[in-house]
């Protein structure tokens, strides 16, 4: 359980109309794993809301930070991640159906209730990269920039070395 939010998604929320504001913390995240690993918290905002037609949806965003080893430069990178949450939430699959493709749908039937935490769980790791990496701007150009003149210095002293051999011996 998270203070501020629900366990379950139910009817009761769009009765009320109040938006689900809360900070998750890393610790209540258990399935986003390597190459990436939670850190601090997540915000939490969503809204259930009935538009004209009493059709009921949930809009929102979660949003955070993961980290993990960026494949680029290989330093620790911290990655920000932010899911768009837009579900229209329907009683069954064939009312759900009709809002395809344009919008995803949650089934919430009364049997069936959606664990709330399950979803923001799977709304970042929907959201996550397909690798962790530096944005490029925040990607350590000092380091890539070292790292091929050393390679550079090392491949080229034997020679220098051997240069200055030749020249005692003259
Ligand atoms: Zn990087």
């Amino acid at each position: 359980m998270v203070s501020g939010l629900p366990e379950y998604l139910d009817g009761r929320l769009w009765t009320a109309g109040k938006p689900l504001v809360a900070e998750v913390p890393a610790s209540a995240l258990r399935r986003v794993s390597a190459p990436f690993r939670t850190v601090g918290s997540y915000a939490v905002d969503l809204h259930p809301v009935t538009d004209e037609f009493g059709r009921r949806w949930l809009k929102g965003t979660i949003s955070g930070r993961v980290r993990g080893i960026c494949q680029r430069c290989l330093e620790d990178a911290e990655i920000p991640v932010q899911a768009q949450v837009d579900y229209a939430c329907v009683k069954s699959e064939a009312q759900g159906r009709e809002f395809e493709p344009d919008h995803d749908y949650l089934l919430m039937t009364d049997e069936d209730k959606v664990p709330l935490l399950d979803l923001i769980e799977d709304e970042i790791l929907l959201a996550l990269p397909m690798i962790p990496r530096h944005s490029e701007e925040d990607c350590a150009p000092a380091n890539v920039a070292e790292a091929a003149p050393v390679v550079e210095e090392t491949d080229r002293k034997p020679f220098a070395d051997l240069a200055d051999l030749l020249k005692k011996q003259e």
